[in-house]
């Protein structure tokens, strides 16, 4: 599989990609693990109940050895990547990019092969098993659309989770943080706060 990836990161690279325009900016301190993030995400894009299919998740992830223990929490979706490997492995053409780079599914298109999802170093897809269907983050593009910041980064009560424009986010904080898979493969549009943000 690692050679497949690199294989398809170097067909990346010199294929065409649309840079970013919106990104996310998530500070890992101040998350407090409500999950407020994705039930709003679940709501408004009126995902099934009783299927685990989340667009947004939030991870826990336990760090360091009794009794130095710790808890990181990630709230983690569709990064939107510059260079999506989802994209590109697509073998029916599913996966696109809109003008301003957010990366959607054309549903009548997609066949349920799952492809894309073993592709995606950020287990965005997710196969909604009563439609047969790949699903993941839009980053709320219709409200985006009509002026409005994705539902998910609305609810977060401690501003853990931000949005905006790319072109202000992508120099804040870092692009890597421990339980994030490396960026350089798909370029993702998120950055994490490891100082104060001064948007
Ligand atoms: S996070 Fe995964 S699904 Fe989203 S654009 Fe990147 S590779 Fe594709
Ligand atoms: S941007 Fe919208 S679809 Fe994406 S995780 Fe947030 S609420 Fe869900
Ligand atoms: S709403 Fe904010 S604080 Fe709550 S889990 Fe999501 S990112 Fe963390």
């Amino acid at each position: 599989m690692a050679f497949c990836v690199l294989a398809v990161f170097r067909l990346s690279v010199k294929g065409e990609s649309l840079m970013a325009t919106y990104g996310w900016l998530f500070d890992p301190k101040r998350c407090i693990d409500c999950k407020a993030c994705e039930a709003a995400c679940k709501q408004w894009n009126g995902v099934e109940t009783g299927i685990d299919v989340r667009y947004r998740r939030v991870r826990a992830v336990e760090r360091g050895e009794f009794p130095q223990v710790s808890v990181q929490y990630l709230s983690l979706s569709c990064n939107h990547c510059e260079a999506a490997t989802c994209l590109r492995v697509c073998p029916t053409k599913a996966i696109f990019r809109r003008q301003d780079g957010i990366v959607l599914i054309q549903e009548e298109t997609c066949v349920g092969c799952g492809l894309c999802a073993k592709f995606c170093p950020y287990q965005a897809m997710q196969l909604n098993w009563q439609r047969r269907k790949m699903e993941k983050c839009t980053m709320c593009s219709p409200r985006i659309d009509a002026g409005l910041p994705p539902a998910c980064t609305t609810v977060c009560p401690t501003r853990a989770l931000m949005w905006g424009e790319w072109d202000q986010i992508k120099d804040q904080g870092v692009d890597q943080v421990e339980n994030f898979s490396p960026p350089m493969l798909t370029k993702p549009a998120i950055r994490f706060v490891t100082t104060e943000w001064k948007g």
